[in-house]
C-alpha cells in the first residue's frame, strides 16, 4: 500500500515537473504511471524546456497589448488636444475683441482700454 502511495507520488511528481518545463501535466503523469516515473522523469529531463518559449510567447503578447494601450492613449491624448486647441480657437478672438491693444497714435504708447488720453502725452484718443 505504501509503495503505491509513493509511485502515485512520483507519476505526480513527473506530472508536476512536465508542467514546469511547460508540458502536459496529465500525460506525462499518466505516462509516468504506464511505464515508469523514473525513466518518464530522465525523458522528460532531456526533452527541451517548453516554458521558455510560452514565456517568450507571453512576453511577446504582453508587448502587443501595450503597444496597443498606448496607441489608444495616443489617440486619446490627440483628441483631447483636438478639443483644447477647437476650445482654444474659439476663445481667441473673443479675448482679442474684449482686449483690444491700442496704441497712442501721437506717442506710440500702449493704451489700456477705454482711456481716453494717453498716459504719456495727453493726447486724445478715441476708441470708435
Ligand atoms: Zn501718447
Amino acid at each position: 500500500m505504501f509503495e503505491l502511495a509513493f509511485w502515485l507520488l512520483c507519476c505526480m511528481g513527473v506530472g508536476y515537473y512536465a508542467d514546469k518545463k511547460g508540458r502536459s501535466q496529465w500525460k506525462w503523469g499518466i505516462a509516468a504511471a504506464l511505464f515508469s516515473p523514473i525513466i518518464v522523469g530522465i525523458v522528460l529531463a532531456l526533452m527541451s524546456d517548453k516554458s521558455v518559449e510560452r514565456d517568450v510567447a507571453e512576453l511577446r503578447m504582453g508587448q502587443e497589448q501595450l503597444r496597443d494601450r498606448v496607441a489608444a492613449d495616443e489617440k486619446i491624448t490627440e483628441a483631447r488636444f483636438g478639443q483644447m486647441e477647437g476650445r482654444l480657437g474659439s476663445a481667441a478672438p473673443a479675448t482679442g475683441a474684449l482686449e483690444e491693444v491700442r496704441h497712442c497714435p501721437s506717442c506710440g504708447e500702449t493704451l489700456r482700454t477705454g482711456d481716453r488720453f494717453c498716459a504719456r502725452c495727453g493726447e486724445e484718443v478715441s476708441w470708435v
